[in-house]
């Protein structure tokens, strides 16, 4: 059975193409600089058809879609056959997740007119999350303001963590439901999860993606008073301090070069001391997470680090354990690097619904 993966963003729409339930990628690609995400979606669907290798030879191979949706609020515990009203209620989060849940809706409706005969999954990266407990995802705010505006954290990159939490089971050949495990998600955006007996128990990120770790261009914890002292003190309109925050923070901010861990460590070794500094900071709020949810969980038997600088960043890895070396030695705990396969969750879980 053929099901076609979609990421579909803002400005790009990334695609693979899955053999279920043998979980073979047969075509993978992205379309980037998106205007328009029909014309984006036809591209794919004809580079299926007349690309090189000729994934498929006719639409109506492809049984189902399988959408990555980043907001799913607390209507999504799981993922989920699309109908108008999941379309509505994803919309209905779009004012949470505005960046993220527009474009993701896009794809959707792309997809139902071009592939009318597929039916389309909806698969939420909150939705992992969604068994964190009162006492982790509330915020010290009055109770009412939860139950009016859904203020509360959700935590992101669901898809990724339980990816890697399932994946650490198999290769310590231990049952989930045995487990603690913190997994560590680092590309340009960062979290971290303690996944307990293989449900998410919290999530460094909040109510949005910005919440937590120190990342590529975001600035991750933060006193809510320094956000409006500044608004005040520079007269900064609220799109503006979005913008500081979420695009020019982070190891951007802070090194003043680059939010690519790749130039912050070469500068770093160069000699730099604003790159150094950029790299410490990502490393102490790493190991200040993994100290936490050791401790939230009362224990820890594996760290996974995963994406593009868990994946690929030997350095970061090190100076996080070497940190961390006592508690590491005391609980015993495996470190492990996986690499993350979001898309395979998706087709997974499109195929899991579909066969049901
Ligand atoms: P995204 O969150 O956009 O999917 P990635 O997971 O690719 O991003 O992570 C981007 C970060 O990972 C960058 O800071 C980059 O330096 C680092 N990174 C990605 N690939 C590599 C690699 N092959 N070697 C070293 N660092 C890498």
């Amino acid at each position: 059975m053929l099901i076609l993966v979609i990421n579909s963003g803002s400005s790009s729409v990334k695609y693979q193409l899955y053999d279920m339930p043998r979980e073979i990628c047969k075509a993978c690609g992205v379309i980037e600089k998106v205007r328009n995400h029909h014309l984006a979606l036809r591209l794919v669907i004809q580079s299926l058809l007349r690309g090189k290798k000729r994934a498929i030879s006719s639409k109506d191979e492809i049984a189902a879609v399988g959408h990555r949706v980043v907001h799913g609020g607390e209507s999504f515990k799981q993922s989920v056959l699309i109908n108008k009203q999941v379309t509505k209620t994803i919309k209905s989060y779009s004012r949470l997740a505005p960046l993220h849940n527009l474009p993701n809706l896009a794809g959707i409706f792309a997809c139902k007119r071009l592939l009318k005969r597929a039916p389309q999954v909806a698969v939420f990266d909150t939705a992992f999350h969604q068994t964190m407990p009162e006492s982790s995802y509330l915020y010290g705010l009055p109770y009412a303001i939860y139950k009016r505006h859904a203020i509360r954290r959700y935590g992101f990159h669901g898809l990724s963590h339980r990816y890697v939490a399932e994946k650490a089971s198999k290769i310590l050949g231990r049952p989930l439901k045995s487990l603690k495990i913190i997994t560590c998600h680092l590309g340009n955006g960062c979290s971290i999860t303690a996944v307990d007996k293989g449900k998410s128990l919290d999530n460094s990120m909040g109510f949005t993606p910005l919440e937590g770790l120190v990342m590529g261009t975001r600035c991750g914890d933060i006193d809510p008073a320094a956000v409006l002292y500044l608004m005040k003190k520079k007269n900064l309109s609220i799109n503006r301090t979005l913008e500081l925050l979420n695009r020019t923070s982070g190891l951007l901010g802070l090194s003043g070069k680059s939010n690519d861990m790749r130039d912050i460590l070469r500068l770093s070794r160069r000699g730099n001391k604003r790159a150094k500094l950029a790299a410490d900071i990502f490393i102490y709020r790493i190991k200040k997470y993994i100290g936490a949810y050791i401790a939230a969980m009362n224990g820890c038997n594996a760290v996974v680090f995963t994406a593009g600088i868990g994946e690929n960043q030997p350095y970061i890895r090190t100076k996080v354990c070497r940190g961390l070396s006592t508690l590491i030695k005391k609980f015993k705990i495996r470190v492990l690097t996986i690499h993350t396969n979001e898309e395979l969750m998706i087709a997974r879980e499109s195929y899991r619904l579909l066969k049901r």
